[in-house]
């Protein structure tokens, strides 16, 4: 019951640590991750005197390494169903690459029935709950796919760019939007997807972690007695890797990707911070992402924050900032 309260409190924003496990074959493993508990995560921090110090950070629940996908989904499936009551939803994977985000939206590249992300779960979960409900509620559920880069907004489902509508920031209504009835139409889009953005990264290698990538879900129920029709909406993010570049090393493309990437990641801060301390003034309007996504932040809507963790001793660095980056949004 408390622990509801400070959910709403909080105004339904909740954040999730997951730590990816060490990877077959590193030879180095030394983690930074002194302990968990099931609401906290206890780093080692580097000190300046030669004595390693311990750090804390809470989350509403975290994830060691030996966490498997469907007891991540499990914790992520009441936020999800309530999409179809008309709901809207975001959730995010944020940390930086090689964190497991991707592994936790969509999976490993080797993918299993098992090893499914969050996207597929939730798309097959809501086809399952839609039909137990079709005697009530008959639902459309269409989806959108949308890469971020640079502040360029791209469609996956087209392999264009979309322009930018001069009076409301961002006009995704002329986004590809395809309706799915199927977890088999599902997978055919997230393919396509897949290959549209792989085609527009041969020119740069890997910018697939240095752009964002957001599947979003519409769902319009209409109740069979009533006519009352209802909208929920979930957008799935997979966010550009969140490491900080060092500025002396990196030049021309790269330092503006990083520059972008920067922004984009601390305007997203911002307005989930500020609707966490329910300020009046939510900065929506700094970056592409949160203009995007203004309709289905704040409000009645809910958002979940997947905060990954790397754990090398080697990413202690990073893997603070990450930490400090979610105890803001928290
Ligand atoms: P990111 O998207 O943050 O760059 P990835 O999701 O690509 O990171 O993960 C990096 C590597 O670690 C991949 O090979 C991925 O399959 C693996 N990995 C990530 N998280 C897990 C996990 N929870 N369990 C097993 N392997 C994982
Ligand atoms: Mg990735």
């Amino acid at each position: 019951k408390l622990y509801n309260q400070v959910q709403d409190l909080k105004g339904n924003i909740r954040v999730y640590c997951r730590v990816r496990p060490f990877l077959p074959g590193q030879p180095n493993r030394f983690s930074a991750v002194d302990h968990m508990e099931e609401g906290s995560i206890t780093v080692i921090t580097p000190s300046k005197y030669g004595k390693e110090g311990r750090k804390s950070f809470n989350f509403n629940k975290v994830f060691g390494p030996m966490a498997t996908q469907e007891e991540v989904f499990r914790d992520t499936q009441p936020l999800i169903r309530s999409v179809l009551d008309g709901y809207n939803v975001c959730i995010f994977a944020y940390g930086q690459t090689g964190s497991g985000k991707t592994y936790t939206m969509s999976g490993p590249n080797e993918l299993t029935e098992e090893s499914q992300g969050v996207n597929y779960r939730a798309l097959s979960d809501l086809f399952l709950l839609s039909d137990q409900r079709k005697e009530i509620i008959c639902y459309e559920i269409s989806v959108q796919m949308l890469e971020i880069y640079n502040e360029q907004v791209r469609d996956l489902l087209a392999s264009d760019d979309i322009r930018n509508s001069s009076h409301n920031g961002i006009n995704v209504p002329d986004a590809t939007q395809l309706p799915v009835s199927s977890t088999a139409d599902v997978i055919n889009l997230m393919n396509i997807g897949h290959m549209n953005r792989a085609v527009s990264a041969t020119a740069m290698n890997d910018r697939s972690s240095r752009s964002h990538s957001c599947l979003t879900v519409h769902v319009q129920g209409k109740n069979l007695t009533s006519g009352t029709v209802i909208h929920g909406s979930m957008h799935l993010v997979d966010l550009a890797g969140s490491e900080r570049v060092d500025k002396s090393e990196v030049t021309g493309d790269r330092l503006k990707e990083a520059q972008h990437i920067n922004k984009s990641l601390s305007a997203l801060g911002d307005v989930i911070s500020s609707l966490a301390q329910k300020s009046a003034h939510v900065p929506y309007r700094n970056s592409k992402l949160t203009q995007l996504l203004q309709d289905s932040l704040g409000g009645q809507a809910k958002t979940l924050m997947f905060v990954h963790i790397s754990p090398e001793h080697e990413a202690l660095g990073e893997t603070i900032s990450t930490l400090k980056f979610a105890e803001r949004v928290a």
